[in-house]
């Protein structure tokens, strides 16, 4: 039952077409739609489907998982006029790693904050240098023009006052991490931009359809095989080219809780494309490097330590000590911390308790409610609040994964893997330590290559499809067969016993026994559903996963990337043999072959390593050691050697409305389906209930006419404090999309008078990001009775350079107020005249009566420069009895003349509290052209800090 697409051109790859605007135009070319409505429930299925009976779908590109990187694949396919499938076995809306947003980018390289081959030379090390440069550069490269691509989306990024990228340093060189505090609508804004009506007329989605096969002729992708998770319904897809998007194998190890989903990936990605792309022929590659994440124990989460660092977080042993030496992005870092989990010294926690009450709650209200929403309800269910609690941590099960860490498919710096036409992108791909935005760039890059390919045309390969027809539907011949549930659970507690680190020959060998045998029992698994179908299919994508991370493991004779590759009977990194990369592929036997390929030299050099690339090692199939134990009877039992040794809300739930209230609520849903303009939504802006009212703000958000600005912002004054606030949140999310015209300008300024203090702050974060407001507009709200209100008018008052009006409010009552007024006096003092001098006002908050005040204070002399009279205010500070002024004071220093600021600084090394003595190292790193700078750092590198250290030592860098 082909569809192929009417008037297309011949089923082959298009030699060296035109890219770009001036390909020529083609007529919307949408795949075949698949028939039938798929179920809400998996129904109870009696009958395998005929292998002769699938439907069959046709496409330029086929793009597998609607993820991150899917859907990023999908538009820039779509944008070069391919006409692009996208299969998601879950909804694309709200699937994958950014289901519950994001609340940062980890690497991205902003210019004017970090240059690109820096980046790549981190990365290097990082990787132990194990590393293809040029994919690596790709994202160092395009990251920052992907940020912007995904702002024009509605994506938002934190920027400071003056509109630039508020990036962060948490690792210990380099600024990388981009805050995304409102990242929780990631997706959301994703799938809008794919329902746009132009993409809508090349991306076709198919939800719930599975791929468990990409399918290949004369050694190139043509298509794959899939089902539907509803119906059951097999089928087939064509395409010129396939991108493999479906995600890290997060469903490898069991997690510390037992429970199969539990995991610290999103669950629903088990390895399906490790595994396809293993079947269809692709190298992978690295896949001995494992994933293994620092998590909160008992909550199948990051701690996120990444986000509390900048807020001034750290991770802790029992006794309150810092103990991690080397970077946040190796796996060295997990080999310390997995060290010292298992000590005397364990647990671990991420330290918060020390923190003032604006740091947590600013970060409550991110951890929260951006990546995982349940965390709070987690801790408060313990009785634990970050102010009297830190946060136990533990390690996560192990995955693989190349975003975390670099076990992928291998690709080209164009994601191209080694089958043509086959691609793959995210965290699937080997691209070390790409992360989201790295993933987004893949993706770009995967949808701009593959777009040059055109529906294949010939026949699909029968012998192929039968295998994927047999992989799916034989749980439904022994529907009382084993559950998935227990193969899986089983499956998955032999990874823990036997590949989890440290790994030893022997137990990977016993694990890859275990894996053959298991062969037999997944074939044996019962299933009676298509959604249980599903999950047999995933077990035997995670048992390919399982054994190719055994049999990787065991090639790689030495440890290398710290706890990920830890063998514990090869200790050391044996750089003169394996400053390779490991490469594993399906031999044309079926058998699983490894080639050890040098890695090539670098394109930015680093200290480390010198790769000099060469020929590769064709290593073969990897042989188990033989582990068993029983000898001849007579044999005494062997003697140990050394080696062997030893109130009713009106916009609540819907029950309770009324008939009429109900049917408006629908038209509205079925009004966001069909992209209304704003008249058609007006009358239900303005309907009398606020219920109704909500689901239209909700409804202009997810649609966003012409118009929708100005509806939001009048929205504002509703007198439901949920619709204001949902019109609040609306306005935030939309900021980056929004115009910045009259009509928009006036409703938010009359929304600066209205009863609801959510909305004038957002009225007041609107009309600064903007730039609607001036220094007087903003000034008016410096008298709100909201505290919120007034840290939103600090903020927009530093927006705009005004340091006579933030002067006023150096005398507010409020603390926190002070604190962002004194941050605000560094924050403009680039873009003001330096002649003028320190501001008064500055003054006299460095001897304020609250010790954050005039830490804040004094670290704004950092940026500013320490003036004669202030001086000996600084340097008297270095003896507050509050360790946050000391260390204040130490930052002051850094900015004061060195010849007054290197000596004091060097005698605050000896401060009893780690963070002064880290903040005198970063001061003192500011002066490293002088001698008496250098010794008093080298003095630090045996600090008892781990933190002191490793800045420290940065000087000898
Ligand atoms: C807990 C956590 C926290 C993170 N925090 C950060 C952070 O703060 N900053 C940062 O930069 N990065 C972070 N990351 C990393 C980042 O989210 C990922 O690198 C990125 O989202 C990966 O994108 P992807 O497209 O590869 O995978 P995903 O976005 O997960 O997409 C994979 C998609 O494929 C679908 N799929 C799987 N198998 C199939 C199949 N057989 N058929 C059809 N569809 C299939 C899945 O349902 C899913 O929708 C985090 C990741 C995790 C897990």
């Amino acid at each position: 039952m082909a569809a192929a697409c009417p008037g297309r051109p011949s089923a082959r790859e298009r030699p060296d077409p035109p890219l770009g605007p001036e390909r020529p135009e083609r007529p919307s070319a949408a795949p075949h739609v698949l028939k039938g409505t798929p179920a809400m429930t998996s129904p109870t299925l009696t009958e395998i489907p005929d292998l002769d009976s699938a439907e069959e779908l046709s496409c330029d590109v086929l793009v597998i998982g609607g993820g991150t990187a899917g859907t990023m694949a999908a538009l820039t396919a779509a944008g070069r006029g391919a006409s692009v499938l996208l299969l998601e076995k879950a909804h694309v809306r709200h699937s994958g790693a950014l289901a519950m947003g994001m609340d940062g980018v980890n690497n991205a390289v902003i210019p004017g904050r970090a240059e690109p081959d820096d980046y790549v030379a981190e990365i290097t090390r990082a990787n132990d240098g194990i590393v293809d440069q040029s994919t690596v550069r790709q994202t160092a490269t395009r990251g920052f023009e992907m940020v912007q691509r995904l702002e024009s989306y509605g994506v938002k990024f934190e920027k400071d006052e003056h509109g630039e990228y508020a990036v962060r340093q948490v690792h210990r060189s380099g600024s990388y991490v981009l805050p995304m505090p409102e990242g929780k609508d990631v997706k959301k804004v994703l799938y809008r931009q794919l329902r746009r009506r132009e993409n809508r007329e090349r991306i076709r989605i198919e939800n719930r359809l599975m791929p468990v096969r990409v399918l290949t002729a004369g050694g190139r992708a043509v298509g794959a095989a899939a089902f539907n998770t509803r119906t059951g319904a097999f089928v087939t897809v064509r395409a010129g080219a396939v991108i493999l998007a479906t995600g890290a194998c997060g469903r490898l190890g069991l997690p510390a809780s037992g429970y199969l989903y539990g995991t610290y990936e999103n669950p629903t990605n088990a390895g399906d494309g490790y595994a396809m792309a293993y079947h269809a022929g692709a190298e992978l590659t690295g896949i001995e490097c494992f994933q293994i994440n620092p998590l909160i124990k008992d909550y199948n989460g990051p701690a996120c330590a990444y986000v509390a660092n900048p807020f001034g977080g750290y991770q802790v042993n029992r006794h309150g000590q810092r103990f991690v030496d080397s970077d946040y992005w190796s796996g060295q870092m997990m080999a310390e911390f997995a060290a010292e989990v298992a000590s005397d010294r364990g647990p671990v926690y991420l330290k918060l308790s020390h923190l003032p009450e604006e740091s947590i709650s600013a970060l409550e209200s991110i951890l929260h409610s951006t990546e995982r929403p349940t965390r709070g309800t987690f801790h408060s269910g313990r009785g634990h609040d970050y102010r009297t609690h830190d946060v136990e941590m533990h390690i996560s099960e192990i995955g693989l994964c190349g975003g975390h860490s670099a076990s992928g498919v291998r690709v080209d710096e164009h994601a191209r893997t080694t089958v043509p036409g086959l691609y793959a992108a995210g965290d699937l791909a080997c691209v070390p330590h790409n992360y989201m935005i790295g993933a987004f760039v893949f993706g770009d890059l995967a949808g701009e290559d593959a777009a040059r390919y055109t529906a294949y045309q010939g026949e699909l390969p029968q012998d192929q499809l039968a295998e994927a027809h047999e992989l799916i539907y034989r749980p439904l011949r022994n529907p009382d067969g084993p559950a998935q549930p227990q193969v899986e659970y089983k499956l998955r507690r032999f990874v823990n016993d036997y590949v989890a680190p440290p790994k030893s020959g022997a137990r990977l060998s016993l694990a890859l026994e275990h894996f053959e045998r298991m062969r037999d029992e997944i074939a044996e698994m019962g299933a009676r559903t298509p959604h249980e179908l599903m999950r047999c299919a995933e077990v035997s994508f995670i048992r390919d996963c399982a054994e190719m991370a055994a049999r990787s493991s065991l090639a790689r004779t030495e440890s290398r990337w710290g706890l990920y590759h830890e063998r514990i009977d090869h200790p050391r990194r044996d750089d003169t043999a394996w400053l390779h990369h490991l490469d594993l592929r399906k031999s044309p036997t079926g058998a699983m072959e490894f080639t050890a390929r040098p890695v090539e030299p670098y394109l930015v050099p680093v200290d480390e390593f010198t790769p000099t690339g060469g020929p590769a090692r064709h290593l073969g199939e990897v042989q188990p050691l033989e582990t068993a134990t029983a000898g001849h009877r007579e044999a005494p039992p062997a003697a140990l050697t050394p080696e062997t040794g030893g109130a009713a809300d009106p916009t609540g739930p819907t029950h309770g409305t009324s008939e009429s209230t109900r049917e408006r609520l629908l038209e509205v849903v079925a009004l966001t389906e069909e992209e209304p303009d704003l008249p058609a939504l007006e009358p239900y802006l303005k309907d009398a209930d606020a219920a109704v009212r909500l689901a239209a703000v909700k409804a202009l958000t997810e649609t966003v006419p012409p118009g929708a600005g100005p509806a939001l912002a009048t929205a504002l004054t509703d007198g439901n404090g949920r619709v204001s606030a949902a019109a609040a949140a609306s306005l935030r999310e939309l900021a980056e999309v929004l115009t910045a015209e009259p009509e928009l300008r006036a409703p938010l300024v009359a929304a600066l008078a209205g009863a609801d203090p959510t909305a004038r702050a957002a009225a007041l974060d609107l009309l600064r990001a903007l730039r609607l407001g001036d220094a007087e507009l903003f000034a008016g709200l410096l008298a709100d009775v909201d505290i919120e209100v007034r840290l939103a008018a600090v903020r927009a008052l530093v927006s705009v350079d005004a340091v006579e009006a933030l002067s006023e409010a150096a005398g507010d009552a409020a603390r926190e107020v002070r604190v962002a007024v004194a941050r605000g006096f560094a924050a403009v003092a680039p873009h003001v005249d330096r002649d003028a001098g320190t501001p008064a006002a500055l003054h006299r908050l460095t001897g304020d009566p609250d010790v954050l005040v005039r830490a804040a204070a004094l670290e704004a002399l950092g940026v500013l420069g320490v003036p004669d009279g202030l001086l000996a205010t600084a340097s008297a500070a270095l003896t507050d009895p509050a360790w946050q002024v000391r260390a204040g004071a130490a930052t002051a220093l850094g900015g004061a003349a060195p010849d007054q600021g290197v000596p004091a600084l060097s005698g605050v090394l000896r401060d009893t509290n780690a963070d002064v003595r880290k903040a005198a190292v970063l001061a003192l790193l500011r002066h490293t052209a002088r001698d008496d700078a250098r010794t008093a750092l080298a003095a630090a590198v045996d600090d008892p800090d781990a933190d002191v250290r490793a800045y420290a030592s940065r000087a000898g860098r």
